[in-house]
């Protein structure tokens, strides 16, 4: 049998940087753990642009449409920001979301207890914290038609549309009930049912999903009253479940209960494929941050983590995953810091590669 294979694509500014970390994550896993994968590396973004007048060149494309699942770091950069639209660094990405057809997008809200003095929240309130938030990624007000700046009598309107299909629910639904069955068997769907149609739909589709996971403790929650829980209460939810604008929100504000931006993974999912995984993107919530690239200051711990999150959802390795997780929060109980998380208590000053060997040898 052929090794599972990984595409990378480290992209642009610190997502390069933070790759190179991977890579050693990932020789680890060869040399210590017998787990190999086929990796190949390719460009995106303005490293892609450079390179093919192009931000995703189309073999490129093709070699993620057929890989097992791809890794991206960041993609842009001032040296892109006067470039024609169609283009820019960022068409790259979503080009790779649209054909890939990512309509689940994964973000975990994952406390380090060495880090919790960093969440805005106290410290009781995020320790110990270990949630994930589904957000439908292709469809609802983002995309609904109509949409415009329309003439309407002597002034104009802005409109958009909440639009969602029953199959566009029930796919994002059927991903997080699978995704609650191999985490706390707890999904808590939030909408607007008490106001939107759509969220009427999505309440009901959602319910006849999990008629199929007579497992899951499935319950249900307006979106703002979901907001206001979790900033209150956080640990109170395992997976949520909500549509494209909310999920916007609420991943935002979740992300803030851990702290650093440097610290955050994420996971785009789309439909099952031949071997029954489904096709995959991870990347780091985080950008290609300009400011500090070229500088060994980044922190690659989210890019990490995102492979983290390939080998448990892409690879079926979840001990491997914890594995690498368990090395992540040894070192950080150690005081290693890259310069985001140097607290007022101090730590171990690490640069990027510091900060990867520490991982390794933890
Ligand atoms: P994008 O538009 O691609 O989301 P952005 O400009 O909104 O990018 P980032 O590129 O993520 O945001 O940077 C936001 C801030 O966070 C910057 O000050 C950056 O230096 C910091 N930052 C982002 N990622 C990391 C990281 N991995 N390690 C340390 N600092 C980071
Ligand atoms: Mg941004």
């Amino acid at each position: 049998m052929s090794n599972p294979s990984l595409l990378i694509l480290p992209g642009d500014g610190i997502g390069p940087e933070v790759m190179a970390e991977v890579r050693k994550i990932i020789d680890w896993f060869g040399a210590k753990r017998g787990l190999a994968f086929d990796v190949s590396e390719d460009l995106v973004g303005g490293a892609a642009y450079d390179a093919h007048g192009t931000p995703l060149h189309d073999d490129t494309m093709a070699r993620a449409l057929a890989v097992d699942a791809v890794l991206l770091g960041a993609v842009g950069g001032p040296k892109y920001d006067n470039l024609d639209f169609s283009v820019k660094p960022e068409r790259g990405l979503l080009r790779l979301r649209k054909e890939m057809d990512l309509f689940s997008n994964l973000r975990p809200a994952q406390c380090f207890d060495a880090l919790a003095d960093f969440s805005s929240l106290k410290k009781d309130v995020v320790a110990g914290l270990d949630i994930m938030i589904v957000r439908e990624l292709t469809s609802g007000v983002y995309f609904g038609e109509p949409r415009g700046i329309f003439e309407e009598g002597n002034e104009r309107v802005g409109v958009n549309t909440q639009r969602y299909t029953e199959s566009e629910i029930a796919r994002v639904a059927k991903s997080a009930f699978e995704l609650a069955m191999r985490r706390g068997k707890k999904l808590c769907s939030m909408e607007k049912a008490n106001v939107m149609e759509s969220g009427i739909l999505w309440r009901e589709v959602v319910i006849e999903v999990g008629k199929d996971y007579p497992e899951v403790e499935l319950s249900h929650m307006y979106a703002d009253n979901g907001a206001m829980q979790l900033v209150r209460w956080p640990k109170q939810f395992d997976v949520i479940v909500t549509d494209n604008l909310f999920g916007d929100l609420l991943s935002d504000c979740a992300a803030m209960l851990t702290g650093s931006l440097g610290m955050l993974p994420s996971a785009s999912l789309g439909a099952p494929m031949a071997n029954g995984r489904p096709k995959a993107l991870y990347e780091p919530v985080h950008g290609s941050a300009p400011d500090i690239a070229g500088q060994a200051k980044a922190n690659p711990i989210a890019c990490i983590l995102s492979f983290a999150m390939a080998l448990r959802y892409s690879f079926d390795q979840g001990a491997e995953a914890a594995r690498l997780e368990a090395a992540i929060q040894q070192v950080l109980a150690d005081g290693v810091r890259t310069a985001d998380l140097m607290g007022p208590e101090g730590g171990v000053p690490v640069t990027t590669s510091g900060m990867g060997d520490a991982i390794v040898k933890a």
